[in-house]
This record gives structure tokens, C-alpha cells and sequence, in this order.
């Protein structure tokens, strides 16, 4: 059953790991996908293996820090398909452990960019488009770090509990209007983000606890299609009653 046939779909971050696993699995189900990343090679190989597959992409670079090349990746969208009917806010990036006092301003600054305003803009654009035609789904990437705190990851854990208060807050605005906001807490998923842990520790050097980040109850890492098929439930009508949550996806995390 195709349960997106019909749809436009938005994915960011979706040239690698949770984001590339989220695009090929709504093409799967029907969806047209637009595919969004800085990484121009990776986003093209994702629509190349979409369309190996017999789905429907295409490719637009944005750089999801930056809220006008947002704005203008949303208008794309429209302008090309006629619709957003699904926007998954997912590009992020992670940062090396460092306590808060070692914590650079840059570094802060480039982080809650990307990971918080970025989900921001990304919102901001496609509640205005679906808000216009009266309905559409919007999931967001938080994380288990939106969910508890983690030694050595003070910007990190702040930008994800940031996604996770406003996408209750854009749940609870647009709840009337015809539009669901979730978002899903991946625990550790096989991807490329370590490509990203920039400067910092060791965490095993680290004077506090990191175990929240290491230890999962079911004893291993996450595929990301484990990602992608919590997102596609979120974004189809088997959800229709459901906004404002953060599922963890975690291997039994939370619950410890
Ligand atoms: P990944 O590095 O494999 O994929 C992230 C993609 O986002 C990359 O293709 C990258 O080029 C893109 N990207 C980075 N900065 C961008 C920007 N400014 N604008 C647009 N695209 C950008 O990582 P992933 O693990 O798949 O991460 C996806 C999301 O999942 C992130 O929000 C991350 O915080 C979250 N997450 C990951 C894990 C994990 O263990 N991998 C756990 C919890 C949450």
C-alpha cells in the first residue's frame, strides 16, 4: 500500500544516515521527494537510488542555518510540485564532547544554527504553505539529548531539547489549522554524524558520565531505516490523531 501517493515531500539533511534513509522510504510509499542537503554529490546520489528504485526526486541545496536559502528550498518545492504535504526538519550536526566551560561561542553558535534554528526556519517556511492549503505533517529530528542531559554535550543537548519544546509549540498553534508537528528521538544510529564531532575529548578521557550516550538496553545501534519508519508513521494518516510528541526511537533508552 502506497500510503503517500500523491504527496510532495521535503526532507533535509537527507544526502546521508536518517535523513537519506527518511527519503528513499517515502519515495518508497509514493511520495515525490525533495531532496535537501549542503552535500551536493551526497543529496544527488540519494535521488540517483530513488529513482533506481522506480520513486519520484529531485535535488535542492540548502544550507538549513541560513533561513532565506530555507525559505527559498520551501518556494522551490511549491513552485515544482504544487504542494508541501510532508517536511521532515532533520539536517544536524554534532560537536566534539567538551564541558560547558570549554564550550566556544563560535562553536555554540554553529551548532544551535543548524541543529535549533534551522528546524526554526525550516517550520517558519512550510507552516506558512500548509497553513494555505489547510493541511500537512511536519516531523522534526530531536534526540535522545532532547530528552536528558548528557555530559560533553551542552550545546548539543540544548539544541535537541530546543526541537523538542517547539515542536510542541508548533503542534499546539496549528492543531486547529489542519497541521501535525512531531518529532522523533533517534538514540545511536549508524550514520555519518560522527564526520561532524569536530575538536573535543575523548569521550572516555571525560571526567563526567557519557553513558547515557553509550549504552542502549537492546544492545546495539539503530539502522536508520529504524529512523525513517517511525517518520513515515508520523507523516501518514495512521497518525492523524497524533501532534506534539517526540517518539524516542532508542532501543529501550528512555525507559532506563
Ligand atoms: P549524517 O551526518 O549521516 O546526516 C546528516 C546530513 O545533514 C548530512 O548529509 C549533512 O550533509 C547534512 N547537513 C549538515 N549540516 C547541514 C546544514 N547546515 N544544512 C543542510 N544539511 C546539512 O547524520 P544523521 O545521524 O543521519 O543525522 C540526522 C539527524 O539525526 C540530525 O539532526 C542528528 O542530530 C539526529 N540524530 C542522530 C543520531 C545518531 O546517532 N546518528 C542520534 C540522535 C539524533
Amino acid at each position: 500500500m502506497e500510503r503517500f501517493s500523491d504527496e510532495t515531500a521535503l526532507v533535509t539533511g537527507a544526502g546521508s544516515g536518517i535523513g537519506r534513509a527518511t527519503a528513499q522510504r517515502l519515495a518508497n510509499e509514493g511520495a515525490t521527494v525533495v531532496v535537501s542537503d549542503v552535500d551536493e554529490d551526497r543529496g544527488e546520489d540519494v535521488v540517483t537510488a530513488i529513482e533506481d528504485d522506480g520513486g519520484s526526486a529531485t535535488f535542492v541545496s540548502a544550507n538549513v542555518a541560513d533561513s532565506e536559502e530555507v525559505q527559498r528550498l520551501v518556494e522551490a518545492t511549491v513552485d515544482t510540485y504544487g504542494s508541501l504535504d510532508i517536511a521532515v526538519n532533520n539536517a544536524g550536526i554534532l560537536t566534539g564532547f567538551t564541558d560547558i566551560t570549554d564550550i566556544t561561542e563560535d562553536d555554540w553558535e554553529k551548532l544551535i544554527d543548524v541543529n535549533l534554528k534551522g528546524v526554526w526556519a525550516g517550520m517558519k517556511a512550510e507552516l506558512s504553505v500548509m497553513e494555505e492549503q489547510g493541511e500537512g505533517v511536519i516531523v522534526n529530528t530531536a534526540s535522545e539529548a532532547g530528552l536528558v542531559g548528557m555530559g560533553g554535550l551542552g550545546s548539543y543537548v540544548a539544541s535537541k531539547h530546543g526541537v523538542v519544546g517547539l515542536t510542541k509549540t508548533a503542534a499546539l498553534e496549528y492543531a486547529e489549522r489542519g497541521i501535525r508537528v512531531n518529532a522523533i528521538a533517534p538514540g545511536p544510529t549508524e550514520t555519518n554524524i560522527q564526520e561532524t564531532m569536530t575538536g573535543g575529548s575523548d569521550p572516555r578521557e571525560l571526567p563526567f558520565d557519557t553513558t547515557a550516550m553509550a549504552e542502549v538496553p537492546m544492545g546495539r545501534r539503530a539502522d536508520p531505516k529504524e529512523m525513517a519508519g517511525v517518520v513515515a508513521f508520523l507523516c501518514s494518516d495512521d497518525a492523524s490523531f497524533v501532534t506534539g510528541v517526540t517518539i524516542p526511537v532508542d532501543g529501550g533508552q528512555a525507559a532506563d
